[in-house]
């Protein structure tokens, strides 16, 4: 979707403040880049009139292009829909034994995830967990809580042939109080699909359990399906959560999004992978990043903005399509590549350059020749820098010995100066010039 954008406007390229059109060509794609996400209709469409409204007569800050601003409100956006106002952050286990009832279908990963949480609360918490297994339709089920919790070094509540999910729940909480656990956690049976009478016996043991948490363990993998589940179990059995498993797959994260524009449930968790401590808590930034399909263009904008200052930047801008190219402006560059995080820094974030800035690595151009360039250009005098034309081989020497390197090394330095001023000369002609400074900042 960034690269779409970014594309839409490199067309338009106009200064200033984003217009209706511009903003009305780029939400198109916007809209079509959701529904490709896997977010449901209604939600995109609320999403995309959020969005025109910020949209509509931003300002365009100088170093980035409309493309990457619009994309940065985007996103944006996505961050603020995906999380809500005072969403609890950790699981509300004070209290001890605090209940955590698992929910959800059969095969989204509620076992799994209920020894995932486990092994967290007790490794990072130091917590003393208890788990419990209420699937009786299934033995095996038992068994792999089980066994998961041999491999964690969590307890489980030992297995009682025949014994009903709420018979099964009262002794986990006896057990769990009379063994000082922090916290105990049920991991009720799935069900194919919302099924009445599986529903009534969650809603039995909810009501003996008392839980703290109610998550609804839902595979995030199945999209609109999920926004459904987490609706009924809501409805039905009063969620306090949702966690979205198999995020590790490709699905595009679009579920994330309409689950909490239509549940209004925040999401807690997010499962990344079948091992352990394939878990993490859930961050909106990153979901964001997925749906948009990008590399971090938005903090490459948002560095941009702050290191930028952009009266300097005009001004600069003006001189070099006029074919100026001094050192002072060579070294205003160098100083706002440092301050971006150099080199790698400045590559790293651009989707794609990654690559290029390892081999930059290698060819020598790390961070610390940005260092010893600005070092060699401050040697200079006013003169020198104004004009390094002037620049004979007695005071190349003198220039070199003042920054405390060799005659090559502010050659490298002259040869890349006539290269670069060679460079904006063309562009300042073509009018490329916007162009390539976004590229390059
Ligand atoms: P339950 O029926 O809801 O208890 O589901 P299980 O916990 O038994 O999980 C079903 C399958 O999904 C198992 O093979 C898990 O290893 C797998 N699974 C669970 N969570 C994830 C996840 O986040 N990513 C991936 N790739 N697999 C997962
Ligand atoms: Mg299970």
């Amino acid at each position: 979707l960034s690269e779409r954008l970014s594309g839409v406007f490199d067309r338009l390229t106009k200064q200033g403040a984003l217009s209706e059109d511009d903003v009305r060509t780029a939400m198109r794609e916007v809209r079509v880049a959701l529904l490709e996400a896997d977010v449901s209709l209604p939600v995109a469409r609320d999403f995309v009139k959020a969005v025109t409204a910020k949209a509509t007569g931003a300002a365009v800050t100088k170093s980035v292009t409309p493309g990457q601003q619009v994309i940065k409100i985007v996103h944006d956006e996505l961050i603020n829909t995906l999380s809500g106002e005072g969403d609890p952050g950790e699981l509300k286990i004070d209290n001890p034994p605090a209940p955590i009832l698992m929910v959800g279908l059969q095969g989204s990963g509620k076992t799994t995830t209920t020894a995932k949480l486990a092994k967290r609360l007790t490794e990072r918490e130091g917590k003393r967990v208890l788990m419990a297994s209420l699937d009786v339709n299934r033995p095996a089920a038992m068994e792999q809580l089980a066994i998961l919790g041999t491999q964690i070094g969590v307890q489980t509540l030992p297995i009682v042939k025949g014994e009903t999910p709420v018979q099964i729940a009262k002794r986990a909480k006896q057990q769990a109080t009379l063994g000082g656990f922090d916290v105990y956690m049920l991991d009720t049976a799935g069900r194919l699909s919302i099924d009445e009478q599986l529903m009534a016996e969650v809603e039995a043991v909810r009501d003996v359990a008392n839980p703290r948490e109610t998550l609804l363990v839902v595979d995030g993998l199945t999209g609109q399906d999920a926004v459904h589940t987490a609706e009924n179990f809501d409805g039905q059995i009063g969620i306090t959560g949702v966690v979205l498993t198999r995020m590790d797959g490709d699905g595009r994260g679009g579920a994330a999004l309409s689950m909490r524009a239509i549940t209004g449930k925040p999401i807690r968790f997010v499962g990344l992978g079948e091992k352990m401590d394939a878990i993490e808590t859930f961050e909106p930034s990153r979901i964001a990043d997925r749906i948009l399909g990008m590399g971090d263009i938005v903090a490459l904008v948002e560095k941009a903005q702050e290191t930028m200052e952009i009266e300097a930047q005009e001004r600069m801008m003006k001189r070099f399509q006029k074919g100026l190219f001094n050192m002072n402006d060579l070294k205003g560059q160098l100083e706002q590549m440092q301050k971006m995080g150099g080199m790698e820094g400045v590559m790293g974030m651009m989707p794609g350059m990654g690559k290029m800035a390892k081999q930059m690595d290698k060819a020598g151009m790390d961070d610390g020749i940005l260092k010893r360039q600005v070092a060699l250009i401050n040697s200079m005098t006013k003169k020198e820098r104004a004009n390094p034309a002037v620049l004979q081989a007695s005071r190349k020497k003198r220039i070199a010995a003042g920054a405390g390197l060799e005659v090559s090394e502010l050659n490298k330095l002259l040869k890349m100066h006539r290269q670069m001023a060679d460079m904006m000369k063309k562009m300042g002609k073509g009018g490329m010039m916007k162009k390539a400074m976004a590229a390059m900042m």
